[in-house]
């Protein structure tokens, strides 16, 4: 018996004292019509012997019988080899006092003491564990015509009605082949009957049998161990009209005239089920798109995993990511954006089969769990169709709306063996779409572990690699291609980490914006560049400007601005000798804002100047929304200069519009006397690359000054 202190409406509401006794007989379930006369409250019954209860004198005709009780339940056991079927025998097993008299102090007042007589019955019972045990029936009534007065009889009987009527749940009693003998009023209202609608119908016209089969054990316990279950039962109620609903179902065989009668309780729980399910959503579903959570993720991909490890089956793991999503929120609002969400989680969920697993983990993140996909092939298929299905364009209110996806896969256990893991690994592939240019998938494999190894190497060497002073500067000039004067020097980290050696700026400058320790960086290279530039300010020369390349994380530092005036000051030049090279990342995020920062830069006297043109996505017309004074010609199209046919298309291209915008021009990464030749014809402003000079530290470069010849 799983609940042993009989809690159940019923038990406590019949109009009959129960105790059970296990297999130690002590106690280990009564109802409160016992406790109450015995005058014990709460649990203070539980686990008690029978000589704690009971005075020796009342005990002593009681105790025989009990042990009648466990010795004929022992002996049919052993009889019958097939213990089941013995279950059924117990039936006609039992013990009965008439008149069994009680005398114990008043709970209330120790001094007085409580007479009773009651009418006992003792049946044994098996526990669930297979334990016996002994029920003990009390009543003060005796049932079978005792020498009671028919008054006192008439009122019990009642009583007995007027609790049955008014109690708030559905009791109904039956036999056991399931015709209903009487019912109360709630029970004919729970199921959708007239008052008197239920006479005569069977029980299982009112009780889905799916519903019953589920709990087929606890049932067979309760009608052939005809044992007092105070286990609440669910089950699938169907009312007169069809409907169903959660009926939470008791039952206990209490008729002491009749062992064939059953008495049934049955509670409404549809309001408690809605309830829980709706916090269930709440805990476990994304409320704007109706998928799985993180957390309830987190648990499928669990299950995923202990499935596969049972099934030796692989599964795959996608990590989905919209391209630029953030732009759209930012530029069309956030509405449109939840709309684009809602609208790509309903093709992600067409793209998979209903088994799998899609789940949104954060803002424009999504996962799916697909088992029964084991190999890459099979995966690449899948990912495509994804990809294809988020490419569609969006019609969203009165926009259309188009977006990409970048998407990681990992395999399990290849990729990683816990969810953490899994999870991370697939994350670093769809990263790695990301740095392939976006709108494709990448695999999580051999070659991605050891980059992501390095990765983690570099990200842990970032954050002391400034208080070790593990990073210092080099300078790289600038020519007047027109007049051949040094024009000024463009200043590139260099960092030399203690055991990997150089790391290449390109390496670590991207992690450095996503952990953030680019602030710091950045902070530091531009007033060591500005220091440098001073340096050559007093080395003679009386115009110089020094390039320093800023990285979009440090335009979004609010204390971006007051820190360079005030290194300015400090190191005492002014604005007019520093270019700020800025990249197209800045027109992607924060446009708006990036704009006001950087028209005061300029009306300051800062020169600005576009890096890398040509490599991303903006158009001269677009970039005209920006205070530049420069831009850099990406060293990739120079490079085919002058006998590639598309570079000098673009080159001359660039170098026309910009003219006609005003902007000065500096041609990156010349190597060759043609390059230099070709440029200064078609009238490019300036020039930097290694046939002028490597960049160089700053003794080097203050050297190399000295001694340049146009
Ligand atoms: P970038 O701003 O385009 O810098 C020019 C890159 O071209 C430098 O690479 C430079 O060494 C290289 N280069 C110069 N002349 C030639 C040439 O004739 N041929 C070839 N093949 N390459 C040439 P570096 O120093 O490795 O820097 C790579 C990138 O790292 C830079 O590209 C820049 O985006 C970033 N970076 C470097 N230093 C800093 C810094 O202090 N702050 C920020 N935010 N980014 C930096
Ligand atoms: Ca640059
Ligand atoms: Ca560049």
């Amino acid at each position: 018996m799983g609940k042993e202190k009989p809690t159940d409406s019923l038990i406590d509401v019949v109009d009959i004292g129960v105790v059970l006794l296990d297999a130690e007989q002590r106690i280990s379930g009564w109802n409160l019509w016992i406790a109450s006369r015995l005058g014990y409250a709460g649990d203070l019954l539980k686990n008690k012997t029978l000589a704690q209860v009971f005075p020796e004198t009342s005990l002593s005709e009681l105790q025989p019988m009990i042990d009648d009780i466990y010795q004929m339940a022992c002996g049919l056991d052993s009889e019958c080899e097939e213990t089941s079927s013995a279950k059924g025998e117990f039936a006609d097993i039992q013990r009965q006092l008439e008149s069994w008299h009680l005398v114990v102090p008043d709970s209330a007042d120790p001094l007085q003491v409580n007479r009773f007589t009651f009418r006992l019955l003792l049946k044994p019972y098996r526990s669930a564990k297979g334990e016996h045990g002994c029920l003990l029936q009390f009543s003060d009534l005796p049932l079978l015509g005792g020498g009671e007065d028919v008054a006192s009889i008439i009122e019990n009987e009642h009583r007995m009605r007027t609790i049955f009527e008014s109690a708030r749940d559905g009791i109904i009693t039956f036999e056991l082949n399931g015709k209903i003998a009487s019912f109360n009023k709630a029970a004919a209202k729970l199921f959708g009957y007239s008052d008197l609608g239920l006479g005569d119908m069977s029980i299982f016209k009112i009780i889905d049998e799916l519903s019953a089969l589920r709990h087929q054990k606890d049932l067979d316990v309760i009608f052939s161990n005809w044992e007092i279950e105070f286990n609440n039962i669910e089950l699938t109620g169907i009312k007169s009209c069809g409907t169903t609903f959660p009926v939470e179902f008791s039952i206990s065989q209490i008729d002491n005239q009749r062992d064939d009668l059953y008495v049934g309780v049955f509670h409404d729980v549809s309001e408690r089920k809605h309830t829980e399910e709706k916090l269930e959503r709440l805990a476990h579903f994304d409320p704007m798109t109706q998928l799985p959570n993180r957390s309830l993720f987190r648990d499928r991909l669990n299950q995923a995993i202990r499935r596969s490890n049972r099934s030796k089956k692989s599964f795959i793991l996608m990590y989905i990511d919209l391209d630029r999503f953030k732009v759209i929120n930012d530029t069309l609002g956030h509405e449109i954006g939840d709309a684009l969400l809602q609208q790509v989680s309903e093709r992600l969920r067409l793209c998979v089969r209903e088994v799998d697993t899609v789940a949104r983990i954060g803002g424009d993140e999504f996962t799916a769990i697909l088992e029964d996909v084991s190999d890459e092939t099979s995966a690449a298929i899948v990912a495509q169709k994804i990809m294809t299905a988020i490419n569609q364009g969006y019609q969203i209110n009165t926009h259309e709306v188009y977006v990409t996806s970048s998407i990681g896969v990992a395999i399990y256990p290849m990729a990683g063996e816990t969810v953490s893991e899994l999870l991370k690994h697939a994350d670093v592939a769809m990263s790695d779409s990301k740095a392939k240019g976006r709108n494709t998938f990448s695999y999580y494999t051999d070659e991605l572990i050891e980059a992501s190894s390095a990765r983690m190497e570099i990200e842990k060497g970032l954050r002391t690699a400034l208080v070790n002073k593990e990073f210092y500067l080099v300078f790289q000039p600038l020519i007047n291609l027109e007049h051949g004067n040094v024009f000024g020097a463009e200043a590139l980290i260099r960092w030399e980490h203690p055991e990997r050696g150089f790391v290449p700026p390109d390496q670590f400058i991207p992690i450095a914006e996503e952990t953030g320790s680019m602030l710091d960086i950045g902070r530091w290279v531009f007033y060591t560049a500005c220091t440098f530039c001073r340096k050559v300010l007093d080395s003679g020369k009386d115009s110089f400007q020094i390039a320093i390349n800023i990285s979009p994380r440090q335009f979004a530092d609010t204390g971006f601005y007051d820190f360079v005036h005030h290194v300015l000051n400090e190191v005492g030049i002014t604005a007019h000798s520093i270019e700020l090279e800025i990249t197209e990342g800045l027109l992607m995020e924060d446009v708006e804002a990036n704009i006001k920062l950087l028209n005061r830069l300029s009306d300051d006297g800062f020169r600005i100047s576009m890096d890398d043109f040509g490599t991303g996505y903006s158009s001269l017309s677009y970039i005209n929304r920006f205070p530049l004074n420069t831009i850099k010609i990406d060293r990739s199209f120079v490079q085919g200069l002058p006998e590639t046919l598309d570079s000098l298309s673009i080159t001359k291209a660039i170098l026309y519009m910009a003219k006609g915008l005003g902007l000065d021009v500096v041609a990156e990464g010349v190597e060759t006397e043609s390059q230099k030749n070709f440029l200064r014809d078609e009238l490019c402003d300036l020039a930097q690359g290694y046939l002028i000079s490597r960049p160089l530290n700053d003794n080097d470069f203050l050297e190399w000054l000295a001694h340049y010849v146009k």
